[in-house]
């Protein structure tokens, strides 16, 4: 089977199409500026990217444009639309409504509009991204994944904020986490690695959004992310869990409206602004080696929480097996892992610092643990589209048993 995965914004559509057969990721590209100009950047895996400026008014003229794109003779990777079997979208917040991956009907389109009060605009592009695709490829199963899912087994005393119960019941306020489909991934793959029942992993995904997750026996216990992708760590731009009075201070002192405070916490702070250089940690990199001491700060704030998050998490579990970083950051930047677990060794983390460096060159998954560490350290690459094709595979599968 084929299966288009979907990842719907407000003003973009990402997709990529995978042959079931062997997962063969066969295309992927983003459909950018809807409802602006349009930019269609498309590329067949083995052959050169393209970005045409294509105009989409709307989802549904984006899908129509994906899916010419991808049975053109010239640009594109299969022969007829209806080679693809199901279309599966990437939700972001499934609220406490949606808790598994769920096939698109009326009664979970109407689930799925409940979040527009808690998430709107990511819960808007979704449902922009599934009318397309009904209106364009009305007979094709669809399948919504939804990234908070695999939090949803979090106990009460993880997920239940300290505010007036009443309050947080009725606006549905509660710890819900994201990243759950990434946080799934590296876990299951890390539990195959250490092959062991009742397995207490601690996994970072460390990207421009971070957080990070404790799972035991495969399930969560908690994570970092909360009501919002907000909470938790430093991120690029944005704060993570702070002292909550510091945001009706600042509001005043300023004189800054509500949208325009969210608006700072998510975009003018983290990394960024506490740096003043950049959100991307490559450009950090480069600050610090030219002696940028606002950049080090920002640099020793990230590996410190991210250290604390893995301590609160060993005592809550009662232990750690297994240590796994993922996603652009703890993939690819070994001075952060490498900060992260120094002086860990009462924890029983204890690094190999050379395998760590090289760790593209050691067998999958990678293991940068020195031999003597009770706790195994893991780089996983994260692959939030195929856990997303797997998902909507089954969930049409079952539907013709
Ligand atoms: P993600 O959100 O998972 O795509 O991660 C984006 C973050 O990963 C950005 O801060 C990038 O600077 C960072 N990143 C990507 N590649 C590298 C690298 N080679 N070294 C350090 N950071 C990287």
């Amino acid at each position: 089977m084929y299966i288009l995965v979907v990842n719907a914004g407000s003003s973009s559509l990402k997709y990529q199409l995978f042959d079931m057969e062997g997962e063969k990721l066969l295309a992927k590209g983003n459909a950018d500026r809807i409802g602006i100009d349009g930019v269609l950047e498309h590329q067949v895996i083995g052959k050169e990217k393209t970005a045409t400026p294509t105009p989409f008014p709307t989802h549904a003229d984006a899908i129509k444009k994906v899916l010419e794109t991808l049975v053109d003779k010239e640009a594109g990777c299969i022969e007829s639309i209806d080679m693809i079997g199901a279309v599966g979208h990437r939700v972001v917040h499934g609220g406490p409504w949606l808790t598994k991956p769920t096939l698109v009907t009326e009664q979970s389109k109407a689930d799925l509009r409940k979040c527009l009060t808690i998430a709107p605009l990511h819960t808007k592009g979704h449902l922009e991204g599934i009318q397309g695709c009904e209106e364009v490829m009305p007979t094709v199963p669809q399948v919504l994944v939804i990234d908070t899912a695999f939090h949803s087994t979090m106990p009460a005393k993880a997920y239940t904020y300290p505010i007036a119960y009443e309050v947080a019941e009725k606006y549905n306020i509660r710890r819900y986490g994201f990243h759950g489909t990434s946080h799934r991934y590296v876990s299951a793959i890390a539990n195959e690695y250490l092959g062991k029942e009742d397995s207490k992993i601690v996994t970072c995904h460390i990207g421009n959004g971070s957080s990070i997750s404790a799972v035991r026996g495969g399930k969560c216990m908690d994570t970092s992310m909360g009501f919002t992708p907000l909470d938790g760590i430093i991120m690029g731009s944005r704060c993570g869990a702070i002292d909550p009075a510091i945001v009706p201070y600042i509001m005043e002192a300023e004189n800054i409206p509500a949208n325009e405070m969210g608006n700072w916490m998510n975009k003018k702070c983290g990394l960024l602004g506490v740096s003043g250089v950049s959100s991307d940690m490559r450009n950090l990199r480069k600050a610090q080696a030219e002696g940028n001491e606002r950049a080090n700060l920002a640099s020793d704030i990230l590996t410190y929480e991210i250290k604390k998050f893995i301590g609160s998490y060993a005592a809550a579990m009662n232990g750690l097996d297994c240590l796994v970083f993922t996603a652009g950051i703890g993939e690819n930047d070994a001075r952060v892992r490498s900060e992260v677990c120094a002086d860990m060794e009462f924890l029983g983390v204890k690094m190999d610092e050379d395998k760590n460096l090289n760790y593209r060159d050691l067998p999958v998954p990678a293991d940068v643990s020195a031999a003597d560490s009770k706790v195994k350290i893991l780089v996983i690459a994260t692959n939030e589209e195929l856990v997303i094709a797997r998902d909507t595979a089954e969930v049409v599968e079952g539907l013709n048993k």
